[in-house]
């Protein structure tokens, strides 16, 4: 690789054919540029480039092959491995990519890589249609989509890739090609859960789903084996319009949550139902009969409002496993339970997303996302202070996985840190691992797209 000083210098070179905008270590803006979500990271890229076009990540590539330099794209930040950033090499920023075309009678939308979820959420959602990204509106839509997306509407409309009609995307040779199901039918395929692996995608077009009222928001309930059970049991039960997110948590310091819950375990159980009140009502009654709630938002309300304002300077360290699991009944609620209550970590979670629905009737060969038929989403995780405390916490959420472990292989490529080939194996199970090598092999042979859950030629 080359020095630091040299690639600023290539990038330099080039500047002025740039439509955006190149960031140096000397640059005032250096450090809130290099800045990524994941907490203990500090790398310093050679150049920061906030490309303004596709013209501009072409010429970008090019420069990076040229000179040989380590090439990562960054969009939201968010990835749990850093892999938005790189020490000495050049990093792809795409956040000024921001253009929304919007045609509503048509239901569609194209959207630049560079917005967050919650932008083009607040966007489209004015004109009560929807596209189903996370749970969080700062994650960008460059790594959410092309990761797959679980979210609020998971059930009803699917991941974000089903929604996916389309992309603009820059290969590693530097050709900008439009691509969908007839054009490159083999990289459409890729990009929807192959992550960053085949190209930089400078645009999407997702097809949008009505959205005429949501009810929705947050309950909080004590934990017990009876209401992580039940409430499982209740979001398996619910109609697809409704989709839930169980965290199972040491309770944070919140303005509405009784003092004496704080620091105990709760279930903060976010849900979101795509409909009026009064079925929303309905549907949210199981849950709401689990236990006299701790508190109760969920409500008729706007749905950006499933994502709440966020402080950009919280960078946790965590320890994490993702996995999937096809039940939770009493005991293994009695086991998230236990294992909850001996950590001491400052939050320890055991989050739980029910699947089904929309997303599982999608067949597992119609995209890189494979895992159709796993019931339950799972996150643990444990926050750490310093680097003997995240042996301990890595050790607690690893005992954790598998004292809960059904025999279910499955991993969420979005959900993964820094945790080795096998584990990115686990994501792309047989036949999708095969496929996506085969397209790496011809829209990028050399490996230039490889800071990501990196999918060898
Ligand atoms: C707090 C938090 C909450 C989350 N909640 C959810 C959730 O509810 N549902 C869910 O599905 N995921 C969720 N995630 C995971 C999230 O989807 C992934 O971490 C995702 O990769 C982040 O995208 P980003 O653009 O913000 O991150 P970045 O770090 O900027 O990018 C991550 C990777 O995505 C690829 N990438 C980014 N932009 C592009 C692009 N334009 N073209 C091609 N590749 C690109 C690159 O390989 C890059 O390294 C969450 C993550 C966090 C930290």
């Amino acid at each position: 690789m080359p020095s630091p000083t040299n690639t600023l210098t290539s990038i330099q070179g080039m500047a002025e054919g740039l439509d955006g905008r190149v960031i140096g270590p000397s640059d005032p803006d250096y450090d809130a540029a290099r800045a990524v979500m994941a907490g203990g990271i500090d790398r310093r890229p050679a150049a920061i480039v906030r490309v303004a076009s596709a013209a501009d990540v072409a010429r970008v590539i090019r420069v990076a092959r040229e000179i040989g330099a380590e090439l990562a794209v960054r969009c939201g930040g968010h990835s749990g491995a850093a892999h938005g950033t790189t020490d000495g090499g050049i990093v792809i920023d795409v956040r000024d990519l921001r253009q929304i075309d919007l045609d509503v009678a048509g239901r569609t939308v194209w959207a630049g890589s560079g917005l967050t979820a919650g932008e083009l959420t607040a966007e489209v959602t004015s004109h009560g249609l929807v596209v189903g990204f996370g749970d969080t509106g700062s994650v960008g839509l460059g790594g959410i989509t092309t990761g797959g997306g679980v979210g609020y509407l998971v059930r009803r409309d699917g991941l974000t890739i089903d929604n996916l009609i389309g992309a603009e995307i820059v290969t590693a040779e530097g050709e900008i090609l439009e691509i969908d199901a007839d054009r490159h039918p083999d990289l459409f395929w890729a990009i929807r859960g192959g992550g960053g692996n085949f190209g930089v995608a400078t645009r999407f077009h997702y097809r949008l789903n009505e959205l005429p009222a949501f009810y929705g928001g947050m309950l909080v309930l004590p934990a017990t084996p009876e209401t992580i059970a039940g409430f499982m049991a209740a979001a398996a039960a619910a109609p697809e319009e409704l989709s839930t997110i169980a965290n199972v948590m040491t309770a944070p310091p919140m303005p509405f949550l009784p003092e004496e819950w704080v620091g105990r375990i709760v279930v903060l159980g976010m849900i979101g139902y795509a409909g009026d009140a009064e079925a929303g009502e309905r549907a949210v009654a199981p849950f709401r009969a689990l236990a006299e709630p701790l508190a109760d938002m969920v409500k008729d309300s706007p749905y950006s409002e499933m994502f709440p304002p966020e402080d950009p300077d919280y960078h946790p360290t965590a320890a994490a496993v993702n996995m999937h699991i096809d039940h939770v009944d009493r005991d293994v609620a009695a086991t998230i339970l236990d294992h909850l209550e001996r950590s001491d970590a400052s939050l320890a979670a055991a989050q739980l997303r029910q699947l089904g629905g929309a997303m599982a009737r999608v067949p597992a060969d119609a995209t890189a996302y494979a895992h159709r038929s796993s019931p339950i989403m799972v996150n643990l995780a444990a926050f750490y202070e310093g680097e003997a405390d995240r042996q301990a916490k890595e050790a607690w959420v690893r005992d954790f996985a598998t004292a809960i472990d059904q025999g279910d292989p499955a991993v969420y490529v979005n959900f993964l840190a820094d945790e080795g080939p096998e584990r990115v194996r686990a994501a792309y199970p047989g036949a999708t691992w095969e496929r996506l090598v085969e397209v790496k092999r011809r829209y990028d042979p050399t490996n230039m797209f490889r800071l990501n859950q990196n999918v060898t030629p």
